[in-house]
């Protein structure tokens, strides 16, 4: 089984967030299933550089008015496709924007990528290879399915996954024509969106299938609140639409391995202890008697880090503490450096990006909140898991699939994984926390809550599963 996988990023070329690491890992999580999978990115600055040797396997002589070529190299055990495309793709900013703002033409630049990803699936690449499925990423790569269905598929099946349904791709009518879209597009069953066009609708319209990254979001897209404006689509789909989780990197995640901390496992949990003085002792905090909880995210309205401010105050009266790493909104960046100038033996904040950083946090801390208002998957709450972090979070999206929260019944069973709240307000937040704060008072409890959360899989070995399951449905 070939897939040709498509996409704006992908670890370890280029990230901006959680889409780069999903893209980067299936190549290598799909070939225990039998699948070779190739993934084709655009080459910004310096990406050819950081592939290595490459060589040409396909070339066009006018891509959306440059000459493309299309250069195959090998990193990290993952065969890559750059797109070399110089007069979309060589930008002095970012992957989408710089500071200016997004690049004018980003509906072209990606169409560029999905034309050319649509042409080598259909007709292969020199060196031999013609996939049999084509995987395209959100609305960057959305187009290459409708091209595939306006242009001839030559065989090929089209799979489209959505990372985050806020990004759409909506661009002028007008641009129908450079978007090289046919003028039987233009309708509202395919790519026109209230008198614009957006490249993910026409994607979720043609492709044969549609997949997001967890089951409880596949639910919630069909649904006003969470559809954003394109739940009617989706649910027009829902026949062919698959809800799959995201993994952990185990060999990035795991506490017995981890050279950035003192290594603990279930069986041997002193280690976590170590690693807990440690982060206090870095945030130059004082004793925290209660439960110390973590987070590491954006800073931005979606993960629900107002809610957070305003249930700390309880928090830190009932003895809890917090260490938080992010960047973000300005308004919420000051929020969580007031916290930490109102309680500086309790609440340590680090404004930044910093991976290292948030491994020792991981170790360290007892508990990890997630409170996110929508969370298609979300990964920090399994870093939690993995860690016997015990994740706190707002039952919703991938957070409602990855957690078993707490109740008198999950705790008897000994099936709680963590804490899960909802409705997502500060008053629910509020509730969580005391309830953390009284588990982590009774120790027995809370180390058979931090032993079975630590036993949660949330590895990649049933996703590449599903993945390849559907693949094959497709092509069978
Ligand atoms: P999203 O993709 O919506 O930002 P996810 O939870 O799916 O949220 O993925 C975020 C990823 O980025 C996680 O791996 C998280 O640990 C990491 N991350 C977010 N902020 C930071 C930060 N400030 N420093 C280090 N890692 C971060």
């Amino acid at each position: 089984m070939r897939v040709l996988s498509v996409a704006s990023e992908s670890v370890p070329l280029i990230k901006t967030g959680g889409l780069a690491d999903v893209v980067g890992a299936l190549p290598g999580v799909l070939k225990s299933e039998g699948v070779d999978m190739r993934v084709m990115l655009p080459a910004y600055p310096g990406l050819l550089d950081k592939l290595g040797p490459v060589e040409e396997v396909w070339a066009d002589w006018n891509l959306f008015g440059g000459h493309a070529r299309l250069m195959k190299g090998i990193i990290a055990g993952i065969t890559v496709l750059a797109l070399d495309l110089p007069h979309l793709y060589h930008r002095t900013g970012g992957p989408y924007a710089d500071a200016n703002g997004d690049y004018w033409d980003n509906p072209e630049r990606f169409a560029a990528l999905s034309w050319a990803a649509a042409t080598v699936a259909r007709d292969g690449t020199g060196d031999g290879w013609k996939p049999d499925i084509l995987h395209a990423h959100d609305w960057q790569g959305s187009l290459a399915p409708a091209y595939l269905r306006y242009y001839g598929d030559g065989g090929v099946k089209s799979v489209l996954t959505i990372h985050n349904i806020a990004f759409q791709g909506v661009t002028g009518g007008d641009r129908l024509d450079s978007l090289r879209l046919p003028w039987h597009a233009w309708h509202p069953d395919h790519a026109e969106y209230h008198g614009n066009i957006s490249t993910l609708k026409v994607g979720l319209a043609l492709a044969d299938a549609i997949t997001t990254v967890s089951p409880t979001y596949a639910e919630e897209l069909m649904r006003p609140e969470f559809g954003m404006g394109l739940e009617g689509v989706i649910a027009s789909r829902a026949a062919d639409l698959h809800g799959i989780l995201n993994g952990v990197e185990e060999g990035t995640w795991s506490p017995e391995a981890d050279p950035a901390i003192t290594p603990y496992s279930a069986a041997k949990l002193a280690g976590k202890a170590a690693n807990r003085a440690a982060l206090i002792e870095e945030f130059g905090l004082g004793e925290v008697p209660g439960p110390l909880a973590i987070l590491v995210s954006r800073l931005t309205w979606q993960k629900g880090i107002d809610l957070l401010a305003d249930a700390l105050p309880d928090f830190i009266a009932a003895g809890g503490g917090l260490v938080l790493l992010g960047s973000g909104e300005p308004h919420l960046e000051n929020a969580v450096k007031a916290a930490a100038a109102r309680w500086p033996k309790r609440v340590g904040v680090r404004i930044g990006y910093d991976e290292a950083l948030s491994h020792r946090m991981f170790a360290g801390g007892d508990a990890v909140i997630v409170p996110s208002r929508f969370e298609p998957c979300g990964l920090t709450q399994m870093y939690g898991l993995k860690y016997g972090t015990v994740p706190v979070v707002a039952a919703t999206g991938g957070l409602n699939d990855t957690v078993i929260g707490a109740t008198p019944a999950s705790l008897a069973a000994n099936a709680a994984t963590g804490i899960s709240f909802h409705p997502i307000d500060a008053i629910a937040l509020s509730g969580a926390l005391r309830q953390l704060t009284a588990l982590y008072g009774d120790r027995a409890g809370w180390s058979r809550l931090v032993k079975r959360a630590m036993g949660a899989e949330v590895g990649w070995d049933r996703p590449a599963k599903a993945y390849a399951d559907l693949y094959r449905s497709l092509t069978a």
